[in-house]
C-alpha cells in the first residue's frame, strides 16, 4: 500500500530508481502498441503505480497536463478494486457546509451541519439560510414512510395465458422465493414481491430492506436466485435481470408511487412573523409562488418532479456523502407543499424514491466517509439499518432547507441578486 505522502501526490513510488524508470518506459511503450491494455496495469503495477502510469499515458496520447488530477489522498488500493476501473486520479468538488439544521426525525435527533459537494455558487448559502429558518422554527418534522430497494428481472412467456401462470406461481412460491434470496445476504430481507404483464412480457419487482446498506448490489445478487427459480419453476424465459420496472436511474412514476430506497418526509410551521423576518416575504405570496411555480408551471411543462430544486440539494449531499450520484435523479421527482395555517405556512418536502447507504458503494472512500463521519451515520447503524434511516432523514430535512430558500427568495423578488451576488466571477 502507499504511504501517505505518495497518496496524498498521487506520485506512485516517490523517488524513481533508475529500474523503476526503465520499467515505466517498457509499460508506456507496450500501452501504446496495444501489447498492454489500460486496463491490464494492475496487474503489473501497484495501483498507485498503475494510477500514475495510466495518467502519464493519458498525458502522452492527448497532450493534455493531468497534474491535478494526479494531486488527492485517498486509499486507491481499495478504490481500485471497489469503485472505479482506470483510474487516473481524482476530480475535486469543494465542499461546504449549511447548517446547523435542527431535526426532529423517527432516526435523526439533533443539530446537524449539512455537507454540500458543488459547485453552484450560492447553493449552501441558499439551503444555510432555510437551515436557519427551520432551526429558528423548532427544527424539521421528519419521517421515514417507507423503506424497500427494488430490482424487476424480466421474462418471455409463451403467450399471456403462460404470463399469468407465471404471476400465479410467483404468488404461490413466494415463501420459498424470499428464503432463496436471502440465502445470499446476511442483511437484506425480501419485503415485497409484485408482478406486472405486458403481453407476454412478465415483471417481477422484488422489494428488500437492505438494512444500512443503499442494495443495488444487494438486491442485484438476491434477485439472480430467484430469477432462476422462477425460470426453473415456470418454463419461462429469464431475458435480463433488470428489467426497468425496478426502476434505477431513470425518471418513474412507479418510484414516486411505490416507493424506492427510503420514503421520507419533512416538514416545519413557518410563523408569520419568521416568513417576514428570515424571507422578507408573507405566507400568501409563498403560498402562491408555490403553487403557481411547483404545481402549475409543472404540470403544464409535463414535469414529473413538483419542486422547485429538490435534486440540487440531493445531488450535493450524495457527492459529498459516496452515494451513487446517479441516483440523484430520484431526489427530482420531490414534491413540495405549503398549506396556509392560521398562524403563517406549514412547508413540506415529500421524497418518495431517496437511495442511501451508509456501508458499501462510495460510503467507505476517505473524504466523502468523513462526510457521513461529521452527520454521525458513517457504517453499521445499531441496530443495522438506522444509520441509512437516519441518513435520509438528514437529506429530507436538508431538501426542505432548499426548498425553503428558494421559494423564498422567489417569493421576495431576490433570486436573481442572490447569484449575481454569489454565483458570478
Ligand atoms: P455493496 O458495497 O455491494 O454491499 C454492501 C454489503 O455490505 C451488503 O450486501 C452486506 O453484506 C454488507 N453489510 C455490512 N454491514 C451492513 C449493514 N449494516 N447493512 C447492510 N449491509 C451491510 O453495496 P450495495 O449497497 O449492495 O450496492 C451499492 C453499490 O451498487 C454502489 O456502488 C452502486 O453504485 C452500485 N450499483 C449496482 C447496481 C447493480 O445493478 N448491481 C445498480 C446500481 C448501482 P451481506 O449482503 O452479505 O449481508
Amino acid at each position: 500500500m502507499a504511504d501517505d505522502a505518495e497518496r496524498r501526490s498521487g506520485a506512485g513510488s516517490g523517488a524513481k530508481s533508475g529500474h523503476d524508470r526503465d520499467r515505466d518506459t517498457t509499460i508506456l511503450t507496450r500501452l501504446k502498441d496495444g501489447s498492454l491494455k489500460l486496463y491490464e496495469l494492475e496487474k503489473e503495477l501497484s495501483p498507485i503505480d498503475a494510477i500514475r502510469v495510466r495518467r502519464e499515458f493519458m498525458e502522452q496520447e492527448t497532450g493534455t497536463p493531468l497534474e491535478n488530477i494526479g494531486i488527492f489522498s485517498i486509499d486507491v488500493d481499495r478504490v481500485v478494486k471497489r469503485n472505479c476501473e482506470n483510474m487516473i486520479g481524482t476530480v475535486q468538488v469543494p465542499v461546504g457546509v449549511a447548517g446547523p439544521v435542527i431535526v426532529n426525525g423517527g432516526y435523526a435527533s439533533g443539530r446537524f451541519y449539512l455537507p454540500l459537494a458543488t459547485t453552484e455558487g450560492a447553493l449552501v448559502a441558499s439551503v444555510n439560510r432555510g437551515c436557519s429558518a427551520i432551526s429558528k422554527a423548532g427544527g424539521a418534522e421528519v419521517r421515514i414512510l417507507h423503506d424497500g430497494m427494488t430490482r424487476a428481472p424480466v421474462f418471455a412467456a409463451d403467450s399471456v395465458g403462460h404470463a399469468a401462470q407465471v404471476c400465479d406461481w410467483v404468488t404461490v412460491h413466494r415463501d420459498e422465493l424470499r428464503v432463496a434470496a436471502e440465502s445470499t445476504t446476511s442483511h437484506g430481507k425480501m419485503t415485497g414481491i409484485v408482478t406486472f404483464v405486458a403481453g407476454t412480457s412478465v415483471f417481477v419487482r422484488l422489494e428488500f430492506d437492505t438494512k444500512d446498506a443503499m442494495g443495488m448490489n444487494m438486491v442485484t445478487i438476491a434477485s439472480a436466485k430467484v430469477a432462476d427459480l422462477i425460470a426453473q419453476g415456470t418454463g419461462v424465459r429469464l431475458i435480463a435481470l433488470s428489467g426497468n420496472m425496478c426502476t434505477d436511474k431513470k425518471p418513474a412514476a412507479i418510484n414516486g408511487i411505490l416507493g424506492r430506497g427510503r420514503s421520507v418526509v419533512a416538514g416545519v410551521s413557518l410563523t408569520h412573523e419568521l416568513i417576514s423576518q428570515v424571507f422578507k416575504t408573507d405566507a400568501r405570496t409563498l403560498f402562491e409562488v408555490n403553487y403557481r411555480k411547483n404545481f402549475v408551471g409543472s404540470a403544464r411543462a409535463g414535469s414529473m418532479g413538483f419542486n422547485a430544486h429538490a435534486v440540487n440539494v440531493v445531488a450535493a449531499m450524495f457527492i459529498a456523502c459516496g452515494q451513487d450520484a446517479a441516483h440523484a435523479i430520484d431526489g427530482s421527482t420531490c414534491i413540495t407543499t405549503v398549506d396556509l395555517t392560521d398562524t403563517g405556512v406549514y412547508v413540506a418536502v415529500t421524497l418518495p424514491s431517496l437511495p442511501v447507504g451508509t456501508v458499501g458503494g462510495g460510503t467507505g472512500v476517505e473524504t466523502q466517509a468523513e462526510c457521513l463521519k461529521l452527520l454521525g451515520v458513517a457504517g453499521s447503524g445499531t441496530p443495522p439499518g438506522t444509520n441509512a434511516k437516519k441518513l435520509a432523514e438528514i437529506i429530507g430535512a436538508a431538501v426542505l432547507a432548499g426548498e425553503l430558500s428558494l421559494l423564498g427568495a422567489l417569493a421576495a423578488q431576490h433570486l436573481a441578486r442572490a447569484h449575481q451576488q454569489l454565483g458570478r466571477g
